[in-house]
């Protein structure tokens, strides 16, 4: 395999697929490691950006400088927690983590956090003040419908009931990292680990480059936030790797020069649009928008996610400026099976704690980033930090929402892929449902009386949920 540095956007998407952890990512650029690979071609068929060919290797494998063991201002040897990313999750994590005491350092590997942006970036606003207070500043826009488009070319609207903004990530996540900050955590900027070992007196050291230095900090706890591309859990020995069938290759372009209703998100379904996936618009004004696309790794065999998105905006918005475009991948999965190992938590999309059909991550990110933190301070204190005690933080996801994961990962896997024919079908039975009455229930209540067939395979999928609990 060999990678075009030039087309390559370093998503990470081709680490989040491969089987045998041939793929490192660093800031800077994507390395594959030629005497891991085992050339299934994973990263080849999902890289949204198409940078990878089945060209053989150059010389990757460059040696590593000897550590460098002077003082870094402001950064101490050791820590309770070290937090790996500075996403939402891993800022929220060292947040929790540093308002009790507890010492914490958050280390990520681009220049802040929140650049890039790969994200739409929306988000409901239900249950964001245990975070953060909502400012002006984080809100591009505010929304209060959806529309549904089906591929016969019908739509659903809803009203009222859905409530929720288009973030500015840039600030939102940089005001996340900077809270943290301010209870406490010490965070450090253009620090990419690059390695984890479990010592013998029961603590980790985590290895990392800074400044083309390559560095180490003692911890108890690590704190796997690492993102889509997360090799935490890898390094811990977790099973992280996901089927192509489970992450959605993206695309997005923010578009300007455009007229959208900024109260209103779109989605398009449908196999000549988005097979396996769907397109979206998110509207940050009335003339700008985040209009991406997301279609499942194995449908991008044939076709890239882009050539689709070309196909869309040609169509939809013809007279448009592409102002940022940004390829991504999105574990659309249910949560791993092991979220923990001794002394390590994974968090946010590196754990797979992204709503399997929506792809939403950020609150989830959030949410599991407060239990992992909780959970670092208790297991700080009890001074016992192996699996064992760690795995209540896996519970706890479970009851906010893993098993909620697994049910919605069933019928994404047994219902929306099943085509235009079934997502036509749903579209006639909720036709007659006026836009403020139709809620997600509503909708669902609506569908499940319309096509016995599906209360069949919903409750396949909700008794298989279950027994993978
Ligand atoms: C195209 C697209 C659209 C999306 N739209 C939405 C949406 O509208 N709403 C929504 O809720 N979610 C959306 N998501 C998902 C959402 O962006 C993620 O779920 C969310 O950002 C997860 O947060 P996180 O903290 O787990 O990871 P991230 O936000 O990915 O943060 C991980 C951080 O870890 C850093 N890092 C990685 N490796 C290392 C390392 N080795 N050393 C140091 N630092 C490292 C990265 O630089 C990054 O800053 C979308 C995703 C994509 C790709
Ligand atoms: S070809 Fe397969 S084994 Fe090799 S780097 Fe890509 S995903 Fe990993
Ligand atoms: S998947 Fe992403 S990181 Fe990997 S080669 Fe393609 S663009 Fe680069």
């Amino acid at each position: 395999m060999r990678i075009n540095r030039n087309k390559c956007d370093i998503c990470g998407v081709c680490v989040a697929v491969c089987p045998v952890d041939a793929v490192s990512v660093s800031e800077f650029h994507v390395d594959i490691d030629k005497d891991k690979c085992t050339e299934c071609q994973n990263c080849l068929i999902a890289c949204p950006a198409k940078a990878i060919s089945s060209q053989s290797f150059e010389g990757i494998n460059q040696k590593e400088s000897e550590i460098d063991n002077s003082p870094l201002m402001g950064i101490k040897k050791e820590y309770d927690v070290v937090v790996v990313g500075a996403g939402p999750g891993g800022s929220v994590a060292a947040r929790f983590v540093a308002e009790n005491n507890v010492s914490v350092l958050l280390l990520e590997r681009d220049r802040e956090s929140g650049i890039p942006v790969r994200c739409a970036e929306g988000i409901s606003s239900g249950g964001l003040e245990q975070f953060i207070d909502i400012k002006p500043e984080h809100i591009s826009s505010k929304i209060t419908r959806a529309r549904l488009n089906t591929p016969d070319g019908n739509h659903l609207e809803m009203k009222s009931h859905i409530k929720g903004y288009i973030l500015e990530r840039r600030i939102f996540d940089a005001d996340l990292s900077d809270l943290a900050c301010e209870h406490g955590a010490t965070m450090l900027t253009k620090a990419d680990v690059i390695g984890l070992k479990r010592l013998e007196n029961g603590k980790m050291k985590v290895r990392y480059r800074c400044h083309d230095k390559i560095r180490e900090v003692t911890c108890k706890i690590v704190i796997g936030a690492d993102g889509v591309e997360s090799r935490v859990g890898r390094w811990a020995g977790l099973k992280t790797a996901l089927d192509l069938n489970d992450i959605s290759t993206s695309t997005q372009y923010t578009l300007s020069n455009i007229n959208v209703d900024p109260e209103l998100i779109s989605f398009y379904f449908g196999n000549n649009i988005a097979p396996g996936g769907y397109v979206w618009i998110f509207p940050k004004s009335k003339t700008t928008a985040n209009v991406g696309i997301g279609i499942s790794g194995n449908n991008a065999k044939e076709k890239p996610a882009q050539a689709y998105l070309d196909n869309f905006v040609a169509q939809h918005f013809p007279e448009a400026s592409i102002s940022y475009t940004v390829f991504s991948g999105v574990p659309i999965a249910a949560t791993l099976e092991h979220i923990v190992a001794d002394n390590v938590m994974l968090v946010g999309d590196a754990a797979r704690h992204v709503n399997p059909i929506t792809g939403g991550g950020i609150k989830q990110a959030m949410i599991a980033g407060k239990l992992a933190g909780e959970m670092a301070v208790q297991a700080i204190r009890k001074e016992n930090y192996s699996a064992k005690v760690l795995k209540k933080y896996q519970q706890e996801w479970d009851k906010a929402l893993g098993s909620k994961h697994r049910f919605i990962y069933k019928i994404k896997e047994k219902v929306l892929v099943a085509g235009d024919e079934r997502l036509n079908k749903i579209a006639d039975i909720c036709k007659g449902i006026p836009p403020e009455k139709m809620s997600l229930p509503d909708l669902f209540k609506a569908v499940v009386k319309g096509d016995p067939k599906m209360v069949a395979e919903m409750a396949s999928a909700f008794v298989l949920s279950k027994i993978n609990v």
